[in-house]
Order: C-alpha cells, then sequence, then structure tokens
C-alpha cells in the first residue's frame, strides 16, 4: 500500500467494505445507545421503599391524574446508558482538539488537585469575610498577576466568560464617557478581523456596530480606522492577537488616534496565550481587555464547563469597574468592596455584573496555573503556541491554501481556505474526514474574511510527534478533496451518526421525544 509522506494511508477505506453490518448495529467496542425513553419505562427503578404511611395529599385538586412518564433504568442499567453515551463524546483528554480560537489545551491535574481543596471548594459566597481569607487571598492575588502580565492598572474579577468580560469593558467605557458629559457617543467601531462576540457586546450594550475593513495581508486597515474616527465614536474593539491568527502591529499607533479622538480602546484579550510575557496590553495603550483564564491559563471548557473572564483596566477606566472587589490593606486583612460608596472611595462603579464574586474553582486553577509555570514558564507557553501553529502553517502550506503565509509568521492560529478543492467541495468535507481520522474538526467558515476558512489552534501543549500525526491527517484529507474523492461528501463514515443536517438542527431542534406511532398506523 502506498503510504504518503507523514505515513498515513491516503485513502480511507469505507465503511462495511465487503463485511456485513452487525447483529446489533454496534462498531466492535462503539456501542450503539437508544435514548432513554426507547430503552426505559415508567415500572422500572433503580430503587426499592418500602411502602410508606400514605399522609393525605396537601395539593387538592392539584394532584396529577397520570403518571408523568419518565423513563426508569435499573442501577446498572443507568450507569451503561450514560457511560455508552461518554464514550460517543470526544475530548481534549483524548486527543487534539484543534478548534481555533478556543485553545483547548491540556488541563494540568495539579489545577484539578488544588481546586478541589476543601479550603477553596467548600466554602459558601455568604460566608463571612474573616472566614474566608485564604480565598480572597487567592483572587487578590491572581488579580495582582493579571495585572503585572498585561501592564494594566485594575482588573475586575467577578465577569463569568470572555463575552460577559467584553460587556464589563464595554459597560465601563460608556461610565467614563456618561461621566464626561460625553454619553452621546454612540458609535463602536469593529475590525473585521475581530471576533463575532465583539459586534454582538456593542450592540446589546446599545452602540451602534460599524465594519471597519481588513487588509489583504489579515490586519485592520489602520488608515480606513483612523478616518472614520471622530466625536461621535465611543470605542473601538479590536481583537489581538486576531482571528486570522496575526499581531496587530498598528495597536499602539492606533490606540494614540483613538485617544486623540476621545475615544477608548478595547482589545479582545482572549487569545492572550498568544503574548503572555512577551507583550503587555497596557503598553500598547489599550483601555479594557478581557482575559479568558479557561483559555489562557487552562481550565476544562467547551461543552458548558465554567468560564471566567476578569477584565483588566487602564487608569482611566478602573474607577469604573464592577463591585465586588478585593482589596488589601496594609496590615495584610483583605476585604471585599461590596457597596458602591464605601468610604466614598469607589463613588464611580457601573454597578454589579454577578451575584457574587466570580469563578472561584477558575480563580484557584489559573493562579495554579501561574504559579506552577513561573514567569518564565509563561512566557514559553506564548512561544510554544506560536511555534506549534507556525509548525502546521509551514507543514500544510504546500497542500492548502493559506492566504495569509505572506504576511509574516502567524500566531498561535493557522488558517486555511478552501481555495483549489476540487468543484462541489468544501471546507465541511474536510472537516468531516477529520472525525474518521480521529480528529475533532477545526474552526470552520470563520473568521468570514476568508472563504471557507479552516482556522487551527493546536496550543502548545501538542508534541511534535502529536502534532505530524494531525498534518498527516489533515494533508490525506485535504489530497482527496483536491482530487475529488467522493467518499469524503459522506463521511464521517466511522462516527455514530454520519453526515447530519446540522442547520436544520440548529433551526429546528426537535427537544421533546414522543412515542413514534405503531408502525402499522405510521404506514397508513
Ligand atoms: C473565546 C473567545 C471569546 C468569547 O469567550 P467566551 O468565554 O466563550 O465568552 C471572545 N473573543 C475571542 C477572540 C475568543 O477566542
Amino acid at each position: 500500500m502506498a503510504l504518503n509522506q507523514s505515513g498515513w494511508r491516503p485513502s480511507a477505506p469505507q465503511q462495511g467494505e465487503g463485511v456485513a453490518a452487525t447483529h446489533t448495529g454496534n462498531k466492535a467496542l462503539m456501542l450503539e445507545e437508544a435514548l432513554i425513553f426507547e430503552i426505559g419505562d415508567e415500572h422500572t427503578t433503580g430503587v426499592d421503599f418500602a411502602p410508606g404511611d400514605v399522609a393525605g395529599s396537601r395539593l387538592g385538586n392539584l394532584t396529577r391524574k397520570s403518571p408523568i412518564g419518565l423513563p426508569g433504568l435499573s442501577e446498572p442499567e443507568t450507569v451503561r446508558h450514560y457511560t455508552r453515551l461518554s464514550r460517543q463524546n470526544y475530548a481534549i483528554d483524548l486527543g487534539l482538539f484543534p478548534l481555533g480560537s478556543c485553545t483547548m489545551k491540556h488541563n494540568p491535574r495539579l489545577n484539578e488537585r488544588m481546586a478541589r481543596l476543601p479550603g477553596f471548594a467548600d466554602i459558601h459566597p455568604l460566608q463571612p469575610v474573616d472566614t474566608v481569607q485564604g480565598a480572597l487571598g487567592v483572587i487578590n492575588e491572581l488579580a495582582v498577576w493579571l495585572i503585572k502580565l498585561t501592564g494594566m492598572h485594575g482588573v475586575a474579577m467577578s465577569p463569568k466568560a470572555g463575552a460577559h468580560g467584553e460587556l464589563c469593558g464595554i459597560l465601563c467605557i460608556k461610565a467614563a464617557l456618561e461621566k464626561r458629559g460625553e454619553g452621546h457617543r454612540k458609535v463602536v467601531l469593529v475590525p473585521e478581523s475581530a471576533h463575532g462576540t465583539n459586534p454582538a457586546t456593542a450592540a446589546f450594550a446599545g452602540f451602534t456596530v460599524e465594519d471597519i475593513p481588513a487588509t489583504a495581508e489579515g490586519r485592520v486597515d489602520t488608515e480606513a480606522l483612523e478616518a472614520r474616527l471622530g466625536p461621535d465614536v465611543a470605542a473601538v474593539m479590536i481583537t489581538n492577537p486576531n482571528t486570522c491568527g496575526l499581531f496587530e502591529r498598528d495597536l499602539k499607533r492606533i490606540s494614540d488616534a483613538v485617544h486623540a479622538a476621545g475615544g477608548y480602546v478595547y482589545c479582545d484579550g482572549a487569545n492572550f496565550n498568544a503574548i503572555v510575557g512577551k507583550v503587555r496590553p497596557g503598553d500598547l495603550g489599550v483601555d479594557a481587555m478581557h482575559i479568558n483564564l479557561h483559555k489562557t491559563f487552562s481550565t476544562p471548557h467547551g461543552g458548558g464547563g465554567p468560564g471566567s473572564g476578569p477584565v483588566v483596566l487602564s487608569e482611566a477606566l478602573s474607577p469604573f469597574g464592577p463591585l465586588p472587589f478585593t482589596e488589601r490593606y496594609a496590615d495584610g486583612h483583605i476585604t471585599l468592596v461590596e457597596e458602591e460608596s464605601v468610604d466614598d472611595r469607589h463613588p464611580d462603579s457601573f454597578g454589579r455584573m454577578t451575584a457574587f464574586h466570580g469563578q472561584m474553582g477558575m480563580f484557584t486553577r489559573a493562579l495554579t496555573y501561574i504559579l506552577s509555570h513561573g514567569a518564565d514558564g509563561l512566557k514559553q507557553v506564548a512561544e510554544d503556541a506560536v511555534l506549534n501553529a507556525n509548525y502546521i502553517l509551514r507543514s500544510l502550506a504546500d497542500t492548502l491554501d493559506a492566504p495569509f503565509a505572506g504576511s509574516g509568521p502567524c500566531m498561535h492560529e493557522a488558517i486555511f481556505s478552501d481555495a483549489g478543492l476540487a468543484a462541489g467541495f468544501s471546507t465541511i468535507d474536510i472537516a468531516k474526514a477529520l472525525i474518521d481520522e480521529g480528529f475533532h474538526p477545526m474552526t470552520m467558515y470563520f473568521p468570514l474574511v476568508v472563504h471557507g476558512a479552516m482556522l487551527v489552534e493546536p496550543t502548545e501543549t501538542e508534541s511534535k510527534a502529536g502534532l505530524d500525526q494531525f498534518i498527516g491527517a489533515l494533508r490525506s484529507v485535504a489530497e482527496r478533496a483536491k482530487a475529488g474523492d467522493a467518499s469524503l461528501k459522506t463521511a464521517p463514515h466511522f462516527a455514530p451518526r454520519s453526515r447530519l443536517d446540522e442547520t436544520l438542527a440548529a433551526r429546528k431542534p426537535v427537544l421533546v421525544w414522543k412515542e413514534p406511532a405503531p408502525v402499522a398506523e405510521a404506514a397508513e
């Protein structure tokens, strides 16, 4: 058999080629599993209760007349049901997860160990402040590190995700403008190379969003941006590194121009892992920037896992940050500032974004990550993230179109387009075939400035051997797409379910299970 450069088979064998389908529908030890409603019934239960004293119902005529139809399983059946489903999932603990912009990287187990210490895991947000000094110390020390790493003045710790952090920063800007009597500034400029949450945040906060074009090399068109500045512009929101995987080299020049025109600079810092320890956004004139602790400082996320999006603030914006925040007195005692005018020192806070202080588990994990890496280790995080992405970019640039390969080295993400694929083939065919190869697909069709974009973020935690395997798989699949291999159009072939209509699933989700009509009736 011919092997390609990386030792992977150039074309995958088709499912069931010369092999009968199995009687059970299982594929070796990958087991089929029906919905719990299809396998459970109302009469089975994992526990037996002794008949109790029947107290009279206190529900009066509200008592339910018919069973509610919850399916029951025995305990071993329940365990198997959920374990079988969990095996159909993919996770960073199973393999490379190259989703661009998401920074799915290894989560050190040390972080988990620390976050589970009872003094952090078992405390309650309403406990007296004197009983949680250690936890407040963690929040405070993490805050100090974030300020130091970004070269900023203050930090709001409570936002619970990147997009929530964006809202926090924009509300600070709004409050600062209103305080200056310039609440009439209603326009937020968002370059095409920014993340999609940026315009959504600005619009949600009541601003009008205007696009600034990207240059052919994938960066903000600085001249176009400068030309649009004026007395109606509240802020610009710039993602740096941007969604084309490039560093916005003009950021300092842009900040100076925005400040001169009376606006503020919001920087989307979700991709801080590409520059941590190398660049301080404060030096570039940024006024507010969120940091995704769950990306840069690693925590299991995706699938709804917890996020945390502290926002670092410039001196100009710090007074407007949300409550609560920690403050350390000279004697070492830490307090939580919960009220707007404690000692009249915080009269300008725009208010509160969360019920409590933020994500304690995330804070503990992030501080553990920072302390275990140390200043030199954090710098290496950025260097390795960038090195790995450039390795992928340069290794595949002979097979896939890399639109910004000429714009210099990429940052932590490599971007490819669908140019050069056979007629009728698109990015989705490559992504689906990658599932057959055992990889989670990359981010697809984003950013919009690249046709059929494939955004790949390997992160710093993959080994060269792991990257070579991925490169081999992507090369093989891309070659099939260029050669017009029709089997790609129906990939994945080896997954529990084949090609699905995701648009239909998203637009018209079926959220309620209905018992199928009996076959005879259905046939009528
Ligand atoms: C992930 C990401 C966000 C949003 O962060 P969430 O924590 O998902 O809300 C914003 N901008 C960029 C560039 C991102 O990568």
